[in-house]
C-alpha cells in the first residue's frame, strides 16, 4: 500500500514536470522508446512467469496493463465498462515430471521428454507399466480387409503404430488411417494408450516433425497419446528377433497385417491438465473519437501480449521480443496520445489480446463478438515482435488493404514512409488474420531483420533496443494519427468476399494466345490473377513441320518475354510456394503464373512424337474442345487412342470441354492419365464415378452472364456428389475485368452465406485444376499419389 502511495505522489507531481509543460508551449510529447523499453521489462520479468493464458502469469500481465492503462488516462473500451473482455479457451499442458522408461530384456532406458518423446495435444495423463504392442500402422478396418488389430489382444498395453500409410491400401482406407481413426481404434480395443512413430523419412521440407492434429473427441483422461523418435523404437526392437523395415516391406507386398506383442514394457508418467473452458481476458482501451459523425468510425491498433509461459524444466519463456514489444509500443502510442491530450475524429482502440500462442485465441474471439462493429472498423493495425532487427519497419498488407495503404502514403511525413518496408500481407502468422477475414483491411507490423530466439527461452529483455521500438512506435502512432483524423475513408462494398477473391488462388481458364497474354499483363503488379493459361501461337494455313517449328518458336520467344517481364512467370512443374491449393506470397508481390499449353492437336496430329518435344520445351496441357473426331461408338477410334497416349506419354494434362455426356462417358472410360473435364452442367453420377477412378478432375463453366446463385446451386450439388477436392470453377468470362471479377465476388458470397471452409473455397477456385496437373504431369504414379487429395 505503502509504495502505491509514494507512487501515486510521484506521478501527480510529475504533472508540473515537462510533459505537459512541453504541451503547453505547444510542442507535442513524442514516443518514448525508453519508456516502451521499460513496459517491455516490466512485462518479460520472471515475475510474468511467461504470461501464458489461462495460467496465473497471463492474468498478471493483463492486470498490469490494464493498471497503467487506466493511469494514464484512457477510457475502458471493453465489456460493460471495463477493459475487459473475458473469453473461454481450451487449455492443454503437460506438467512437470514427465518419464518414461522401457524395460527390454532386462535393459532399462530412460527416455527425455522434448528430445525423445512427448505427447500429443488431447493425450491424457497416464501413470502405468504396460507392454507394448507393435502393431503396423495400427488402422483396424476389417470391413475392407485391413486390419492391424487381427488375432491382438491389447486390453491394458501400449499400442506402438506408425503414423504413415499402408501404400498400396492408401486410397482405400483413407478413412481409417486418420490418425483420430486410429487412436479410436486403439481405444475401442481396450489399449490404455499408443506410441507413435515415422517409419519412412518424409522427403525434406515436406513435413516438419509429425503432428497428429487430433480433435478433442480423441482426449480420455487416463489414455495417453505420445510420439517417439525413432531411437526409442530402435531399442524397443534391439532385441527382438525382428525388425522394422522387414514388417513394413512384408506389409506392403502382402497387404497383410504383421503385428505382435513385443514383450517390452514401458513405464509412463504423465500429467496432463486439460480444461476445455478455461478463462482468460482481452484488455481493450480507447479514446473517443470527438467527431459527431466520425467517432462511429474505428480506428484499432493491437498487439498479443500472451506468451509461452514455462516448460517442463522450469524455464520461464519471457516473450521480451515476442510480444511484450508489440504490447509496449501500443501501450505507448495510446499514453503519449493522452498526454498530447489527442482528440482523434474517429475513435481509436487499443487492443491487447490473449491466447495468440494458442492459435489467435483472442482475436478470434473478438471478431467473432465484436464490441465495436466490424464493418464501422475501418482498418486494424496489429504489431508482433517490434524489439530486433535492422530499424527498418516491416508492414504488410498493402494488397488487403490499398486504400488504406494509399491514405497513408499520401499524409505520413517522408522520413517516416522512407523507413518503411510495405508487403503484400496476407493472413497467418498474428492476430491481423481474423479481421482480414473477417473483411476489415489489416495490416502486420514486425520490425525488419533477424529477431532472436524466437520462441525459445532466450527471448529476454537484454536483446530489446529502445530505438528500435520507436522506429515502430514512431511509424504506427503517425499512421493511427492519420486515419483517425483524415475527412474521409472510403469503406468498399463486399469487404469480405473482396478478401477471398483477393486471398484465394484464381486461376484464369479462359485460354488466349500467348503473345496476347504477354502483350496485355507483362507489366502487372499484384494481379489477382494468379494463374493464367494461355495457347502455344499457331501460324495460320501452315500444316505439318512448317507448323510445327513456327509454334515451337513462338513457345521459346513467348517464354523468354516472361522471363523478362516484370509482372509474369512461367509455369515450371510442381509450385513450391502451394498450401492447400492457396499460394503463398509472404511479403513478395505476386506475379501472374503463366501456364502455357496447345489448343488442339494440329502440332501433333500427324506425328504423336511431337506432343512430347512441346511437353520438354514447357507446354503443360493440350485443351481440346469437342474432340468429337477423336470418338467412336465404343470410345476413342484409333486416331484417337494414337493421341490420347501421345498427350499421356509427354505427361501433358489432357483438358476436354463441349463433348456430350455421352461422348464425356466415352472419353472418360478410355482414359490412361487423370484429365481435367470441363462441362457446363451438373455431371450424371456415372460420370462423377469415372472422374474419381480415373483421378481426373471436373470443371464446371460459369457461363459468361450466368447468375452467381444460380450458379451456386449447380456447383453445390456437384460438391455434394464428388467433393471440392477435385472439382474446380471453370468461368468463361475474363477474370482480369470487372464484369468477371463481380461475378465470382457474387459466387463467393453465395460461398461464405453456405458456410465454406476456406479449404472448400481453395479447392474450387485452383486446388482441383491444379491437383490434376500434378497428377497428370508426375511422372511415375508414387508421386502422382502425393497429389492426390485423399
Ligand atoms: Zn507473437
Amino acid at each position: 500500500m505503502a509504495a502505491k502511495w509514494i507512487i501515486s505522489l510521484i506521478l501527480s507531481g510529475s504533472l508540473f514536470f515537462s510533459p505537459v509543460l512541453a504541451q503547453s508551449k505547444g510542442q507535442k510529447a513524442s514516443f518514448d522508446g525508453q519508456a516502451a523499453f521499460d513496459t517491455v521489462q516490466a512485462l518479460a520479468a520472471d515475475t510474468m512467469l511467461g504470461r501464458k493464458s489461462g495460467e496465473l502469469g497471463g492474468r498478471m500481465a493483463a492486470e498490469y496493463i490494464v493498471s497503467k492503462l487506466k493511469e494514464w488516462g484512457l477510457e475502458p473500451a471493453g465489456v460493460n465498462g471495463s477493459f475487459y473482455q473475458d473469453l473461454k479457451i481450451e487449455y492443454f499442458e503437460p506438467e512437470k515430471g514427465a518419464a518414461l522408461e522401457i524395460l527390454a530384456w532386462g535393459k532399462k532406458r530412460e527416455f527425455v521428454y522434448g528430445e525423445d518423446w512427448r505427447q500429443q495435444t488431447y493425450s491424457g495423463s497416464g501413470h502405468l507399466a504396460a507392454d507394448i504392442v507393435f502393431a503396423g500402422y495400427g488402422i483396424s478396418a476389417p470391413q475392407k480387409g485391413y486390419d492391424d488389430y487381427s488375432g491382438l489382444d491389447v486390453k491394458g498395453k501400449l499400442v506402438l503404430f506408425s503414423t504413415d500409410s499402408p501404400r498400396p491400401l492408401e486410397d482405400k482406407l483413407k478413412d481409417e488411417a486418420q490418425f483420430q481413426s486410429r487412436v479410436r481404434a486403439a481405444q475401442e480395443h481396450g489399449a490404455c494408450g499408443v506410441l507413435t512413430f515415422r517409419s519412412e523419412t518424409p522427403p525434406s521440407g515436406f513435413f516438419g516433425g509429425f503432428r497428429g492434429n487430433l480433435k478433442k473427441e480423441a482426449y480420455q483422461p487416463d489414455f495417453v497419446i505420445i510420439s517417439l523418435e525413432n531411437r526409442v523404437v530402435d531399442f524397443i526392437f534391439k532385441h527382438l528377433k525382428t525388425e522394422l523395415r522387414y514388417l513394413f516391406q512384408q506389409i506392403e507386398t502382402t497387404t497383410k497385417p504383421q503385428s505382435f506383442d513385443t514383450g517390452v514394457r514401458s513405464f509412463i508418467n504423465l500429467d496432463i491438465t486439460y480444461d476445455e473452458n478455461r478463462p482468460t481476458r482481452n484488455v481493450l482501451a480507447k479514446i473517443s473519437g470527438s467527431d459527431k459523425n466520425l467517432k462511429n468510425e474505428i480506428i484499432m491498433l493491437g498487439a498479443h501480449f500472451d506468451h509461452l509461459g514455462i516448460d517442463m524444466t522450469g524455464d520461464v519463456y519471457n516473450g521480451a521480443d515476442d510480444n511484450a514489444s508489440g504490447t509496449a509500443v501500443v501501450m505507448e502510442v495510446a499514453r503519449v496520445m493522452k498526454l498530447n491530450r489527442a482528440k482523434p475524429k474517429r475513435t481509436t482502440v487499443f487492443a491487447l489480446w490473449a491466447a495468440e500462442e494458442d492459435g489467435l485465441l483472442g482475436s478470434k474471439y473478438y471478431t467473432e463478438n465484436p464490441i465495436y462493429p466490424l464493418d464501422k472498423t475501418l482498418t486494424y493495425i496489429n504489431l508482433d515482435m517490434e524489439g530486433h532487427g535492422s530499424g527498418r519497419v516491416n508492414f504488410r498488407g498493402v494488397y488487403y488493404g490499398p486504400e488504406i495503404w494509399d491514405i497513408l502514403k499520401a499524409r505520413l511525413p517522408k522520413d517516416l514512409l522512407d523507413n518503411v518496408n510495405s508487403g503484400r500481407g496476407g493472413p497467418g502468422g498474428s492476430d491481423h488474420t481474423y479481421f482480414l477475414s473477417s473483411g476489415v483491411p489489416a495490416f502486420f507490423v514486425a520490425t525488419d531483420g533477424f529477431h532472436f530466439r524466437t520462441n525459445r527461452v532466450g527471448d529476454v529483455i537484454g536483446l530489446i533496443q529502445p530505438e528500435i521500438l520507436k522506429k515502430a512506435g514512431d511509424f504506427v502512432g503517425a499512421a493511427v494519427e492519420v486515419l483517425a483524423t483524415e475527412p474521409v475513408i472510403p469503406v468498399l462494398s463486399r469487404r469480405r468476399e473482396n478478401y477471398y477473391w483477393k486471398y484465394q488462388t484464381i486461376v484464369n481458364h479462359e485460354v488466349p494466345a500467348l503473345d496476347k497474354v504477354i502483350e496485355a499483363h507483362k507489366d502487372v503488379q499484384d494481379p489477382d490473377v494468379d494463374f493464367q493459361l494461355a495457347a502455344v501461337v499457331e501460324k495460320e494455313g501452315a500444316t505439318g513441320d512448317v507448323l510445327r517449328i513456327e509454334a515451337l518458336k513462338n513457345l521459346l520467344a513467348g517464354l523468354e518475354k516472361i522471363r523478362e517481364s516484370k509482372g509474369l512467370s512461367a509455369y515450371s512443374g510442381a509450385v513450391p510456394s502451394m498450401m492447400g491449393g492457396r499460394r503463398m506470397f509472404g511479403g513478395q508481390p505476386a506475379k501472374t503464373t503463366v501456364l502455357v499449353g496447345l489448343r488442339g492437336v494440329a502440332t501433333f496430329r500427324d506425328d504423336p512424337r511431337w506432343a512430347d518435344v512441346f511437353s520438354k520445351q514447357g507446354a503443360a496441357f493440350v485443351w481440346l474442345d469437342r474432340p468429337a473426331a477423336l470418338l467412336g461408338d465404343q470410345g476413342l477410334n484409333d486416331e484417337g487412342k494414337k493421341i490420347v497416349a501421345a498427350i499421356g506419354k509427354a505427361n501433358l494434362l489432357m483438358v476436354v470441354s463441349g463433348l456430350d455426356p455421352a461422348q464425356n462417358k466415352l472419353v472418360l472410360e478410355s482414359a490412361n492419365k487423370p484429365l481435367f473435364l470441363v462441362v457446363s452442367s451438373q455431371p450424371s453420377a456415372d460420370i462423377l464415378e469415372l472422374v474419381k477412378k480415373t483421378k481426373s478432375s471436373i470443371g464446371l463453366i460459369l457461363g459468361k452472364d450466368e447468375d452467381p446463385a444460380a450458379y451456386f446451386r449447380k456447383l453445390d450439388e456437384a460438391k455434394k456428389a464428388v467433393g471440392a477436392e477435385i472439382l474446380a470453377i471453370v468461368a468463361e468470362s475474363c477474370l482480369w475485368g470487372k464484369p468477371g471479377k463481380e461475378q465470382m465476388v457474387g459466387l463467393i458470397g453465395e460461398m461464405l452465406k453456405a458456410k465454406y471452409e476456406s479449404e472448400d473455397l481453395a479447392n474450387l477456385f485452383s486446388g482441383a485444376f491444379m491437383s490434376v496437373l500434378e497428377r497428370a504431369r508426375a511422372t511415375d504414379t508414387a508421386r502422382a499419389s502425393m497429389f492426390m487429395p485423399f
